[in-house]
């Protein structure tokens, strides 16, 4: 299906051809029509399924087609999404998609100055792409006024939740007078997720791309099973030899970032960094010099990285494991994006083969294990050892999405891969 079909104006049919958009998405192609007549959505669709557009071309198309003097500190269309990162991306898309078009598009979030975005809000805007915490802070202050709202897209809704949004959404909602047209954007279901959808929107149309936490049909899996101590070098190997040229590399805590991002700097590579201590600026600093290619590798934590897109993305590795295997479904979803190949690659260690199955029975799919000479893990008896002292596996398993949980079972692993390593280091 193209994008012409679609009835869209010829400046946004010409912003898309340079986009180098040529048919619609799955996701698009369920979403648009839907919401051109104004249904509310809700859609089950990862990031790099096309989502931003699938909400935001509908919204921009029916912005233009009713022009409107938009009020001072008012906008027409509000995105929540969960990150600045992520609104960020937002923001510039629907700045490339209306860039033949008179139509006002302003982000704000946490992390940047207050006066700026105050100004831009005060002569009124379009569409406005926000974190809630700082759309708060802008109601808050008088900033912004949303009961005219005509249009309101949750992205990343689960993610939302997630980081413990809920309070913040409710509020933004007591703002709203009449029921903008209301479109849900969420990777993953759950109970929390259904009963906010309930409140939130009207006989919604429901949406599903790709089977619930399954990854792109276009990535491939590998696993290469290596010791700890040796995944920096194996690291440095693999993207030396194979001569990877993007890679985004995740790890479940900031000093392994840390020492990842030295030990590549060390054999040459040039590395950026991406997790929570960094400061905007210098995230997203890292982020470009990622994307443009100046930089080959960027280390990231979950969090920080968290709905980044970075079109193309070849590789991405799980240096670690992610604590919960729903993550690996989102950490992967950097990459194979809107058809392409993508490769996902995990470093697997003795005690993360069980977190390996589980990503494996949740995207139901055998990885292939691939094991590099020289790098064969040590014998699995000290394993065995471990695991019988492990309180950490039994936690794991069952887990729902919880953060305070997860952080707490992180901690646990933690100390206790640092006890096992002073002890080894004693013996
Ligand atoms: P998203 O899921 O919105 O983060 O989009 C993932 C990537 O796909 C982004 O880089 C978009 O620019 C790109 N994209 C979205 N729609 C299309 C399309 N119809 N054709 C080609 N690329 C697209």
């Amino acid at each position: 299906m193209s994008f012409s079909s679609q009835g869209f104006s010829p400046e946004i049919a010409q912003a898309l051809t340079e986009c180098g958009y040529e048919k619609l998405t799955p996701v698009q192609q369920q979403a648009i029509p839907h919401a051109r007549r104004g249904h509310d959505i809700l859609a089950h669709a990862q990031t790099g399924t096309g989502k931003t557009a699938a909400f935001s071309l509908p919204i921009i198309q029916q912005l233009l087609d009713a022009p409107k003097q938009v009020g001072r500190a008012t906008t027409r269309a509000l995105i929540l999404a969960p990150t600045r990162e992520l609104v960020d991306q937002i923001a510039n898309n629907i700045a490339d998609y209306t860039k033949y078009v008179d139509l006002k598009v302003t982000a704000v979030y946490g992390g940047a100055k207050m006066s700026s975005q105050e100004r831009k809000l005060e002569n009124g805007t379009d569409v406005l792409v926000a974190t809630p915490g700082r759309l708060i802070e802008h109601i808050e202050l008088g900033n912004l006024n949303l009961a005219n709202l005509e249009f309101l897209v949750f992205d990343e809704a689960d993610r939302m939740l997630d980081m413990g949004f809920i309070g913040a959404i409710r509020t933004i909602m007591s703002g709203i007078a009449e029921h903008p047209q209301t479109m849900l954007f969420s990777a993953t279901s759950s109970a929390q997720m259904n009963a906010l959808a309930q409140d939130l929107l009207r006989k919604p149309k429901r949406i599903i791309v790709n089977e619930e936490n399954s990854t792109a049909a276009t990535v491939f899996h590998v696993v290469y099973p290596v010791d700890e101590e040796r995944k920096l070098e194996l690291l440095s190997e693999l993207i030396g030899r194979k001569n990877w040229q993007q890679v985004l590399v995740f790890v479940n805590y900031k000093e392994t970032a840390n020492d990842v991002v030295k030990e590549l700097k060390l054999d040459g590579i040039k590395a950026v960094l991406c997790h929570g201590d960094k400061a905007q600026s210098s995230r997203r600093r890292a982020l470009e010099e990622f994307k443009s290619g100046k930089a080959r590798v960027m280390v990231a934590t979950e969090v920080a990285a968290r709905g980044l897109d970075i079109q193309g993305l070849p590789h991405v590795v799980n240096y670690d494991m992610p604590f919960l295997a729903e993550d690996y479904v989102h950490r992967i979803g950097r990459t194979g994006r809107a058809g392409q190949q993508g490769h996902a690659v995990s470093f697997v260690s003795r005690d993360e083969e069980l977190t390996l199955v589980q990503v494996e029975n949740l995207i139901q799919q055998r990885i292939k294990r691939i094991q590099l000479a020289g790098y064969e893990p040590k014998s699995r008896d000290a394993l065995l050892t471990k695991m019988h002292s492990k309180p950490a596996y039994k936690d794991r398993q069952g887990r729902k999405n919880n953060p305070q949980q997860e952080q707490s079972s992180a901690e646990r692993r933690l100390k206790m891969m640092r006890a096992i390593r002073n002890k080894s280091k004693g013996e």
